[in-house]
């Protein structure tokens, strides 16, 4: 049986390339920038030549891997391996990915999953989710993504796009999408509509240390945090309205699942501590004394979930 996997965690600015073992652990990774705009070819050969140097670093051949597994953002054709369009990954629609990896990689598995997917069996397999049947993963950061386990089994759907969590709808007559919808979770409660929730409030005038913090440049998240931790009011309330929406979010999620753990991932979570007590509050006051009872609400234990979901792919079956 095969001890080593590599997984390729592909992001709009990154490339985490990494041989892991079955049990999870990064033997060696190693980041890479994606440099979009070089097109996916150049990105590609970057991929494989990475590759190459962390075998020869690790003095191991292909044929000791298991398999190459990829996380990449969505929409993906899975079954062909194909990166069809993605507003991260712009110019490479249609990108045989798994077909451009076999041609240096031949005789072993390759395969293409979306990368909040990937991300989900990572946590579930090797973090939070390990020794728990129902699990889910969601990760907060520029969109809002996730997956879930049911009974141990990965949830992909028909296609794939099961469990678009930052595409279910909070309220129809909300603020417009990226995906086109209204009210979308992800118009709510992703770190860019936190900054757009920011910037839409001291343009009306209100004044903010948030403004101070950013100085010229855009108003991002960490500016936000920054300034609700010295007690800014408008920051207080947005960090506030955050807990809210994700309250609400995550009601809905353990009204659908009634998981025993959902783990939360991505950029915000690193500052879950500050809304966790209004989304707490939220779901309490809305869920099944049961359900609540019955589920943990964390932070997600591997920040590298995405790179150790991806090689999982090619063992994980589901
Ligand atoms: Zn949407």
């Amino acid at each position: 049986m095969k001890e080593f996997f590599c997984g390729i965690d592909l992001g709009g600015t990154k490339i985490d390339i990494g041989i892991v073992t079955r049990e999870g652990k990064v033997i060696h990774n190693i980041k890479i920038p994606t440099e979009v705009e070089n097109g996916p070819e150049n990105a590609i050969k970057r991929m494989k030549e990475t590759i190459n140097v962390l075998l020869n670093k690790l003095d191991l051949s292909i044929e000791d891997l298991g398999g190459i597994g990829i996380g990449s953002p969505g929409p993906l054709d899975t079954k062909e391996g194909v990166i069809l369009k993605t507003s991260n990954l712009t110019g490479w629609e249609n990108t045989r990915i798994v077909d451009m990896l076999k041609e240096d990689f031949k005789n072993i598995p390759i395969r293409l999953e979306n990368d909040a997917n990937a991300a989900t069996i990572g946590e579930y397999l090797f973090g939070s989710g390990k020794n728990h049947k129902d699990f889910v993963y969601i990760t907060v950061s520029t969109g809002v993504g996730g997956g879930a386990i049911v009974n141990g089994h990965f949830q992909s759907g028909a296609n794939s796009n099961a469990f678009e969590i930052g595409h279910t709808i909070l309220n129809f007559n909300g603020p417009k999408c990226n995906c086109g919808n209204y009210g979308c979770i992800e118009a709510y409660a992703s770190g860019t509509a936190l900054e757009r929730f920011a910037k839409e409030a001291i343009d009306s005038g209100e004044e903010s240390l948030i403004k101070e913090l950013a100085g010229e440049g855009k108003i991002k998240g960490e500016h936000i945090v920054g300034a609700a931790k010295e007690k800014d009011p408008l920051a207080l309330k947005l960090i506030e309205d955050e807990g809210y929406y994700l309250g609400l979010s995550l009601y809905n999620v353990i009204a659908n699942y009634n998981p025993e753990v959902i783990a939360i991932g991505g950029g915000l979570s690193n500052a879950l501590n500050m809304f966790y007590d209004k989304m707490m509050e939220t779901i309490k006051g809305m869920s099944l004394k049961a359900n609540i009872e019955a589920c943990q609400i964390k932070k997600a234990e591997r920040s590298d979930c995405g790179l150790v979901g991806a090689a999982a792919l090619s063992f994980y079956e589901y």
